[in-house]
């Protein structure tokens, strides 16, 4: 049984509006009535932070499996598991995310997603489906299947967005071919990102011309920066208009190009993701990707020839390591854990910060950013040595 409320107590609270030092939070059906310090009204259980930092569950839109399952199985078991293992990192709220490949398997990933899209998952909420690929370009293809990459069929398109879920579309913009499809998607409120791309600085503003609000795992796979050419990433770095993905595990970026990003973008502008792929959470290790097979070693995901294929990141490291990169307090940067992404897929009005009236999506961690406990719409689905 839910408590219909609960209280916590004795918590440091990260809000929009500051932080306060000690605080009290409530929880009613699902969602927070109010929050405060000094004395804290009662309710039908009580958790004492004991000190620990109260800040709104990491918003992941960008994951595509974990503790041996991936989007792509198109299972309800798979996206249960996946569930269950993010909400031990603090993530509350995750957009499972398709690799490029055949038609039919995009789709069936997609139906299965859509089935269980707002439904109670076992851990974090399954709130909707991310597209990378197949519409990208062969030649910053990095682990995704050149033999699938294609250019956006108007027939494949609508089918992918009329399953309903879709929340962020990623394409290469630099294809005419792809233009439509910007435009659909802006029209139907779905968000697009500028994913594996050969595009140069005036392609991506054309692109945000058409919708386009967002870059995807920004450094990797995308034209680099040239002072005569600003490329993709030129673009990403400098247009107001997008916000740019991090993969913050030390691997994919270096920890100096994380802080370039943070003093380009800003507060308001980076979102983290991990990327993570099925071997995340799991052994060193063997594990198929599509019809191939990715080797995990020293927390490195990898095809045969070396390229870089996923991650093995969980949110609570990235955010750490994010935190050590720009030297940063949680208190300065926790907008790109949560409320950036869930503002970009258009899910800010119930998720993504500690506000009245949001759903109660909650996490406590203690100063090395270990998670506590985690709460999904009032539901505690983890708690630490529980
Ligand atoms: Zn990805």
């Amino acid at each position: 049984m839910i408590p219909v409320s609960s209280i916590f107590v004795n918590a440091q609270i990260i809000t929009p509006l500051g932080v306060i030092p000690r605080g009290w939070l409530l929880v009613r059906d699902g969602r927070i009535a109010a929050y405060g310090r000094g004395d804290a009204p009662t309710a039908d259980s009580v958790i004492d932070a004991a000190g620990a930092t109260l800040l709104p569950g990491f918003v992941d839109v960008h994951v595509h499996g974990g503790a041996n399952f991936e989007a792509m199985d198109a299972t309800p078991e798979a996206l249960h598991t996946m569930s269950g293992f993010y909400a031990r990192h603090g993530v509350t709220s995750f957009l499972a995310t398709t690799w490029t490949d055949s038609r039919e398997r995009i789709q069936a990933a997609l139906e299965t997603i859509a089935a269980l899209t707002g439904t109670e998952m076992r851990g974090a909420a399954l709130v909707g489906a991310h597209v990378e690929g197949p519409f990208l370009n062969p030649a910053r293809c990095g682990a995704q299947s050149t033999t699938y990459i294609r250019r956006a069929g108007r027939d494949e398109g609508l089918d992918f967005l009329n399953t309903g879920c879709i929340r962020l579309m990623a394409l290469a913009p630099e294809y005419p071919e792809n233009h439509w499809l910007i435009c659909e998607c802006a029209q139907r409120g779905v968000a697009v990102s500028a994913a594996h791309t050969a595009a140069t600085y005036d392609d991506m503003c054309a692109a945000v011309e058409l919708g386009l609000t967002q870059t995807t795992h920004t450094f990797n796979a995308m034209t680099g920066l040239h002072h005569r050419e600003p490329g993709t990433l030129g673009a990403a770095l400098t247009l107001t208009q997008l916000r740019c993905e991090l993969i913050a595990d030390n691997i994919h970026v270096h920890p100096a190009a994380m802080k370039l990003v943070w003093l380009a973008k800003g507060a308001d502008g980076v979102i983290l993701i991990t990327d993570a792929v099925r071997g995340a959470g799991m052994p060193d290790g063997e594990y198929p990707i599509d019809d191939r097979v990715i080797t995990i070693k020293d927390g490195a995901a990898r095809l045969p020839d070396g390229t870089l294929a996923g991650s093995t990141l969980t949110f609570d490291v990235a955010v750490r390591n994010f935190m050590a990169a720009t030297g940063e307090p949680l208190a300065n940067i926790w907008q790109a854990t949560s409320l950036n992404a869930a503002r970009n897929v258009g899910i800010s009005n119930r998720k993504g910060s500690i506000e009245i009236g949001k759903d109660a999506d909650l996490i406590l961690v203690d100063e090395r950013i270990n998670v506590l406990l985690t709460m999904v719409e009032g539901r505690v689905v983890y708690r630490e040595n529980a």
